[in-house]
């Protein structure tokens, strides 16, 4: 199945997230498949990688955004994992720093963009810039909105810059989300991963999807498209995106170079 297809916000698509089932598993019937085809994906990823890397004209840039408890930890986990770490940069970005607030907002995440060659990933992204500081109105509202047409530009630039962007939304239920947070709670060894801001946040889901909804809409673009994974099941959200990444690095022409001269006589003594 054309994953990248089925799941990609087309320009200019009116997004309404209550109608898009979060717990689908379209192509699978169960996870033992899921699990299999994913570690296929994941093995043919890291293969790509290597001539990625040597062919060296492209990067690529993930971007992963969920709501919290959405799983993008566990994506970058299950997904990334057969990557060699050489080629690869995990950035995560949280509340910015005094440094980072005294840039416009795309610095510290141009600064992140990945190297010639390289796979980076971004756990959180400029897009918080139009939901977190949107919903906790962070700054003026004229101020958010200008975002969309900056944020367009700016990957259009990358674009332009051989830099290939795929964007993952990961979509979960709001049962879903309470079930995660209730495991958080009951098991030790999640407890780290929860604290009060999630119950705060978790009271302005409405607002959240909201705000969503609109970045998914106005900043889906053909170069650099968002995609909405039904992540309610995490099998079903690494088999996608493995496929939709793969697929991505199986299109492009890569090769690898030729030696700088003929290697053909040399005989090495
Ligand atoms: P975590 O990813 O759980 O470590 O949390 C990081 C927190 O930083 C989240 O609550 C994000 O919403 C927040 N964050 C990330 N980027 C920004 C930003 N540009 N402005 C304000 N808060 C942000
Ligand atoms: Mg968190």
């Amino acid at each position: 199945m054309d994953y990248s297809k089925k799941f990609r916000v087309k320009p200019g698509e009116k997004v309404n997230l209550k109608k898009v089932d979060p717990g689908e598993t379209p192509g699978f019937n169960n996870k033992e498949e899921a699990v299999e085809m994913t570690a296929r994906n994941v093995a043919k990823m890291a293969e790509l990688q290597h001539l990625f890397y040597a062919d060296n004209h492209f990067s690529l840039l993930i971007v992963l955004q969920a709501m919290d408890g959405g799983g993008k930890d566990g994506t970058i986990r299950h997904v990334m994992s057969g990557l060699n770490p050489q080629g690869v940069e995990v950035s995560s970005f949280k509340v910015p720093s005094a440094e980072e607030m005294d840039h416009d907002f795309l610095w510290r995440i141009h600064k992140s963009v990945p190297a010639r060659g390289d796979i980076g990933i971004f756990n959180r992204s400029h897009y918080e810039d139009v939901l977190i500081v949107r919903v906790h109105k962070l700054v003026a509202k004229d101020v958010w909105q200008a975002r969309y047409a900056q944020i367009n530009s700016f990957e259009q630039y990358l674009a332009d810059n051989n830099i290939i962007t795929l964007k993952f939304f990961l979509h979960i239920s709001n049962e879903e989300q309470k079930r995660r947070f209730q495991q958080r709670i009951d098991d030790p060894q999640r407890n780290w991963k929860i604290s009060s801001a999630d119950f705060s946040e978790r009271k302005l889901w409405d607002d959240y999807q909201d705000a969503y909804a609109d970045a998914l809409m106005k900043c889906s673009t053909t170069t650099a498209p968002w995609h909405i994974i039904p992540a309610n099941n995490k099998w079903f959200r690494n088999v996608v995106i493995s496929q939709i990444i793969l697929d991505k690095l199986e299109s492009l022409d890569l090769h690898y170079p030729k030696p700088q001269e003929d290697l053909s006589n040399i005989v090495l003594e």
